[in-house]
């Protein structure tokens, strides 16, 4: 499964009790740094996810966390000009994540590869799927604002909540990375590859982006199966249709299923589920050469998005070549 964060991270955890084994192959276009600190937000929320140590209330971070280090950095930044550039209030760096920042950091200073931290940090956390950072190379997102101005992805979701309109993205270093050790064995000897309902642009889009995974995609024996991320014409939670309408896309469910394209003719997917609400898209969508069926797609508990998770087994197996 590709997956970017909340979104993703919510899928797997009904997609995991079914059973399978399971490999992730999660977006770094997120990352980012700061105070000399790689960051990775998808990453670490799928990992706290389903390591179960993640805030169940804001969905990313910690449970139970502090921001202490944040206040104090923004003491420094209120009082010295020199810190102030240093240290963006906006992101909520807590102290029980920060831990996870420091010894990443410590690990990629020595020269591991970020797939290796992944794994170590794993290693406590026993989310119970393999969890592959898309590519080693460090890559970021950056957006490009109506007004002219260029920021990284983070700063238009988090501190300007997508309220300038975007009209492109940049997946910045994509062009030298290529997919991290396992992520195209993966796709091309899987039984399936499923793309959850994540924002089909800066989560999807951009581990498509990673040289040699949308071939792997294209290639793979396997079914490849969607799930829509927007349901009645918009998106559940967060603003993904920002980001579909920077690239011109409508935010329809059958408009992102068109986005993806049909591997018979080139594109990336055999089948595609939308909401029982969005019915009337199945027999657009199957016009586009994709097998489509309508199911309950909102992830409201454990049980309703193992359900997704099944449907989308179930599609497979109906367009298994
Ligand atoms: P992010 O990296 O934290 O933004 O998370 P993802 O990219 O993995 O997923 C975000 C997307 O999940 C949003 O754009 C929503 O469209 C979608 N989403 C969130 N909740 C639900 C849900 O309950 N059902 C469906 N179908 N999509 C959802
Ligand atoms: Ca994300």
């Amino acid at each position: 499964m590709l997956s970017g964060g909340i979104g993703g991270a919510r899928f797997l955890m009904g997609l995991r009790e079914l059973g399978h084994d399971i490999t992730v192959v999660g977006n770094t276009g997120d990352d980012l740094t700061v105070l000399g600190l790689r960051i990775c937000p998808d990453l670490d929320t799928v990992m706290y996810t389903l390591g179960g140590g993640i805030s169940a209330e804001r969905g990313w971070g910690r449970e139970a966390e502090s921001f202490r280090v944040r206040d104090e950095l923004a003491s420094y930044a209120a009082g010295v000009e020199a810190a102030a550039e240093l240290i963006p209030s906006w992101f909520g760096l807590g102290d029980l994540d920060l831990a996870t920042h420091l010894i990443r950091a410590q690990w990629l200073a020595e020269g591991v590869t970020l797939s290796e931290v992944t794994r170590r940090l794993c290693e406590r956390w026993q989310p119970g799927v393999d969890l592959l950072p898309a590519t080693d190379t460090a890559i970021e997102t950056h957006v490009d604002l109506v007004d002219g101005r260029r920021v990284h992805f983070q700063e238009w979701w988090v501190r300007m909540h997508a309220e300038v309109a975007a009209i492109g993205f940049e997946v910045v270093g994509a062009s030298d990375a290529t997919a991290a050790p396992g992520v195209v064995e993966a796709i091309t000897s899987c039984d399936v590859v499923i793309l959850p309902p994540s924002n089909p642009v800066v989560s999807v889009g951009v581990i498509l982006a990673v040289r040699g995974i949308a071939d792997a995609l294209r290639s793979t024996a396997a079914p490849v199966i969607g799930l829509s991320p927007i349901i009645g014409g918009a998106p559940v939670r967060g603003m993904a249709d920002a980001c579909l309408s920077a690239i011109g896309v409508e935010t329809t469910a059958a408009a992102v299923a068109h986005h993806y394209g049909a591997r018979d003719s080139g594109g990336l997917i055999d089948g595609w589920l939308v909401d029982d609400v969005d019915e009337r898209a199945v027999d657009e969508v199957r016009s586009y050469g994709i097998a489509c069926h309508s199911a309950p797609l909102m992830m409201t508990d454990l049980g309703a998005t193992a359900a997704m998770a099944q449907a989308a087994i179930d599609l497979a197996g109906e367009v298994r070549r």
